[in-house]
Parts: C-alpha cells; sequence; structure tokens
C-alpha cells in the first residue's frame, strides 16, 4: 500500500511535547520497526535513484539515522552538521532562528566537496529554518544543495517559503 499511509500508522503522536500546545511526531517508532526503517531507506533510494548526488549531509541528530544507511547504500560520503561544539576540526558555521531563539551548525570544513552536489537529510521539516541554514552552511563551504529530504513535512508551516529553489521531498505531511 500507499508509503505515506504506512507510515502514519507507525509514527508516534506525543501532544504537549516539548511544551505545552505543540504536537510532537515522534520518528523513533519507524526506528523501532525494520519494515517501516526499511520502508523510508527504499524509498529514498528509489526517489533519488536517477540523481547523482556528490555526498549526503545529515542533520543533528535524527536526520543522521536516515542519511546514513542511504549513504552507505549509495556509496557516497556521508557529512555530519551538528551543534557547535561538537566536531574536532575545523569547521564553517552558521547561525539559524528557530521558533525560540538561535542556534548554531556547524560542519567539516574539509567534508564538503567543491562544487560538490550535496543531498540535505533531516527528520521532519517543520518551519524549515534549520534545513535553509544547513543549505547556507553547505554553500558557504564551497559545496551546492540541490535536494532537502524529510521523513515528516508540516506543510502548514510554510517551510517551502523559506527552502525557495530547492527540491523538497517528504514521505508522509501533516496538515
Ligand atoms: P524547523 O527548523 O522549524 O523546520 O524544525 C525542524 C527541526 O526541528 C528538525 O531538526 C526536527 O528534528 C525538529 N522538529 C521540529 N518539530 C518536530 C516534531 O514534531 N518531531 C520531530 N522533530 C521535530
Amino acid at each position: 500500500a500507499d508509503i505515506a499511509a504506512k507510515l502514519d500508522a507507525v509514527i508516534r503522536r506525543v501532544p504537549n511535547f516539548p511544551k505545552p500546545g505543540v504536537l510532537f511526531y515522534d520518528i523513533t517508532s519507524i526506528l523501532a520497526d525494520p519494515e517501516s526503517f526499511r520502508l523510508v531507506i527504499d524509498a529514498m533510494d528509489q526517489r533519488y535513484q536517477k540523481d547523482d548526488f556528490d555526498a549526503v549531509a545529515a542533520i543533528e541528530a535524527r536526520g543522521f539515522v536516515f542519511a546514513a544507511p542511504f549513504a552507505v547504500h549509495r556509496g557516497l560520503p556521508l557529512i555530519l552538521i551538528r551543534k557547535a561544539g561538537k566536531l574536532p576540526g575545523e569547521t564553517i558555521s552558521q547561525k539559524i532562528s528557530l521558533e525560540y531563539g538561535e542556534d548554531e551548525l556547524h560542519v567539516h570544513l574539509t567534508d564538503v566537496p567543491e562544487n560538490g552536489r550535496v543531498l540535505l537529510v533531516d527528520d521532519l521539516i517543520a518551519t524549515g529554518g534549520t534545513l535553509s541554514g544547513a543549505a547556507s552552511l553547505i554553500r558557504k563551504a564551497g559545496g551546492e544543495v540541490s535536494d532537502l529530504f524529510g521523513v515528516v513535512g508540516l506543510p502548514f508551516l510554510n517551510y517551502s517559503d523559506k527552502l525557495q529553489d530547492l527540491e523538497i521531498t517528504t514521505l508522509v505531511d501533516y496538515l
């Protein structure tokens, strides 16, 4: 059957997390079900079959989980985008504005292929602030970003406004 329906059936909803009034979509229930986890990785593989990426970049922390098996399967380098203070080598950084305050994303400068085409992966796209900042970061480091992937999308938060000119793929959307 339909991938979106299958994933919808396993994604856990947690009301009032991380704060009152927020409905949190918890993807750990996908990881706990090997069939669903495989469904996601297979769907990524299908979606990007014709795409010729030079690297996959993943956002800390849940983006790592989906990007890693895909990268191994496709034989692509995996780049970790992390919060400040985590990467030991020389990094490039980018401030990002979140719903509540600011944060900073870092990447190892030497990990990003010069003019290479990079696929950006996270678990969920809400306002698009995180992926927009991550795309700027990769560009600052000399790479090119063409495609963004999220397992879950929340299009009512209008993430496409922040992510213009980028090809966005999500597997299940909540309205
Ligand atoms: P954005 O920057 O507003 O698009 O928020 C996306 C980031 O926040 C991603 O890194 C997600 O992991 C995290 N996030 C926001 N809402 C949720 C949720 O409901 N479930 C899981 N992660 C979320």
